[in-house]
């Protein structure tokens, strides 16, 4: 049986399994010091004042959607072409969804069109906006800061696929995804697909210490002890339940985990980009087309995402040799639980174009470059067949 080769795959080193091991020789399994270690270097590598970390992404966005008070009749825009929990959360807390289609040339969330929401819509109409660094590119979050503050707009960005990217701002500043320069809230995961796999895990991070206090109550059941919060103390057994929260801890095993993989988060990145350097050259030319990069950032490449009219030819021959290339994403608002809120296909034509044609390959920095160059072969094949043969039937039919 050959080897798959999926679209993406966690990286383990020895030292990642030495971390783990060591926490369970320790006092601690759940919530304990290893959280708070992981939290204070994570904030560093995003460069924000605040790291929260939570039982995954999911509950992250939720929590943001909480904090920020969302609730029955609080409108919010995200983009279709991102995984479906950017836009449960809204759901989640009470809040009613609303999509901005996209910049065919990014696939990310279009600036100009949710302008075009804000200035027809009545004043008041929308609380937030949840932008998506998808496939790891950053959104101009400059831009998109300067529309949502002039409507009165939070943001939470869902940085997921972008932990690592940056991009320079009008004034030449490197701006850091996640670092909260342009965001309220900024929601990362640890699923093992993700840059920094812990199995299940994820984080908020923020500048604001309100926001930052908050979630962290409502992170463990809205408890607390800490004698600053308490409204009374009875000794030192009391506690108070002052918000209605979740169970959403990360535990100090899967933050060993990400602790140990975070010192490699750098060095990833870099070979994502060694990754993606070699597919932009192996298809300079050919017919397929790749997505563009915002100008002047730095990816992250989570995805390496390629269209083509011939898609599910494409998708189909890869699988049949074993390389594993996947969708992303079907666009949320075509899902029949959306549908049933009342989207329909043929909302946002741009969204809904992008995933005909859109595949992600493989791009993980474990891939080898045996491996890719396999990649790139079996799509050039398939590529050059496929319009070859369109050409002959076009031929064919003029003659
Ligand atoms: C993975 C992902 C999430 C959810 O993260 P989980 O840890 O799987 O809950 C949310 N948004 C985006 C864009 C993601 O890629």
């Amino acid at each position: 049986m050959e080897k798959i080769i999926p679209y993406g795959r966690q990286w383990i080193a020895e030292e990642d399994i030495q971390a783990v091991v060591e926490t369970l020789r320790s006092d601690w399994l759940t919530q304990g010091p290893v959280v708070e270690e992981f939290e204070a270097a994570f904030a560093e590598y995003v460069g924000a004042k605040y790291a929260i970390a939570v039982s995954n992404g999911t509950t992250a966005l939720h929590l943001c959607t909480e904090v920020l008070w969302v609730h029955e009749g609080t409108r919010v825009i995200t983009t279709p072409i991102t995984f479906a929990a950017s836009a449960n959360c809204v759901l989640y807390s009470g809040g009613t969804v609303d999509f901005a289609d996209i910049d065919p040339q990014t696939a990310l969330i279009d600036i100009e069109y949710i302008r075009q929401m804000l200035e027809t819509a009545p004043e008041g109409t929308y609380s937030g906006i949840i932008p998506v660094s998808f496939a790891g590119n950053p959104v101009d979050m400059e831009a998109l800061y300067r529309l949502a503050r002039e409507y009165g707009l939070w943001i939470i960005e869902d940085a997921c696929h972008a932990p690592g990217a940056h991009f320079t701002n009008s004034k030449g500043e490197e701006v850091r995804t996640g670092s909260g320069q342009y965001a309220d809230l900024s929601v990362f995961s640890f699923h093992p697909v993700k840059h920094i796999a812990c199995g299940e895990g994820g984080m908020i991070t923020t500048n604001n210490p309100y926001l930052y206090e908050k979630i962290r109550l409502l992170r463990t059941h809205g408890i607390t002890k800490s004698k600053n919060q308490l409204q009374e103390f009875h000794g030192s057994w009391y506690y108070e339940m002052q918000e209605l929260g979740y169970n959403y801890r990360m535990t100090d095993m899967q933050c060993a985990l990400g602790l140990s993989q975070l010192k490699r988060a750098k060095k990833g990145v870099e070979r994502r980009h060694e990754i993606a350097q070699k597919y932009d050259d192996a298809f300079y030319g050919m017919p397929i087309r790749t997505l563009h990069t915002t100008p002047n950032a730095h990816h992250a490449y989570h995805l390496y995402v390629v269209e083509t009219n011939n898609r599910k030819e494409l998708y189909d021959h890869l699988r049949s040799k074993g390389i594993y290339a996947q969708v992303h994403y079907i666009p949320v608002h075509t899902m029949p639980y959306y549908r049933k809120l009342g989207f329909r296909k043929g909302m946002f034509p741009k969204a809904e174009a992008y995933y005909e044609q859109c595949l992600s390959l493989p791009m993980f920095p474990s891939l080898t470059e045996a491996e890719q160059g396999k990649v790139i072969n079996e799509v050039l094949y398939c590529v050059n067949q496929t319009t070859s043969k369109r050409t002959l039937q076009t031929r064919r039919l003029r003659a």
